[in-house]
């Protein structure tokens, strides 16, 4: 269900300028992940610059995050045409605290 919501999130930030993305796109306790039976090493992860912060590297023909580099934005689950990676949730109460700022942030801006 929140992993849900964050791939919306993180669709809409495709479409944010770059530099944007780097000061705000971080969400805490989510983590990107490879399913290996389903990446086949095309390595257009890497070359299409997928990860905005260099989380994503090639070993031994599989995509391999760098959980330190992660930043759980999510983008590299809705462009790998074979669906190879998934966000993992590590922290679920940080991550519903970081939910709960965006939907009181909305209710603002509705008010
Ligand atoms: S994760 Fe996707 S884009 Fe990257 S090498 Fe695997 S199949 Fe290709
Ligand atoms: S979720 Fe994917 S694109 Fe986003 S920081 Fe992690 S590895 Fe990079």
């Amino acid at each position: 269900m929140i992993l849900n919501e964050l791939k919306y999130i993180a669709k809409d930030l495709t479409s944010v300028p770059k530099d944007l993305i780097h000061r705000f796109a971080r969400v805490p306790g989510v983590r990107a992940m490879v399913r290996y039976e389903r990446c086949n090493g095309c390595s257009a992860c890497v070359r299409k610059s997928f990860c905005r912060f260099g989380a994503i590297s090639i070993e031994e023909r599989k995509a391999v995050v760098d959980q330190n580099r992660c930043r759980g934005c999510g983008r590299c689950t809705h462009l790998c045409i074979k669906n190879a990676f998934s966000l993992e949730l590590h922290q679920p109460a940080a991550v519903k605290k970081f939910l709960r700022a965006i939907d009181n942030s909305v209710s603002e801006i509705m008010r």
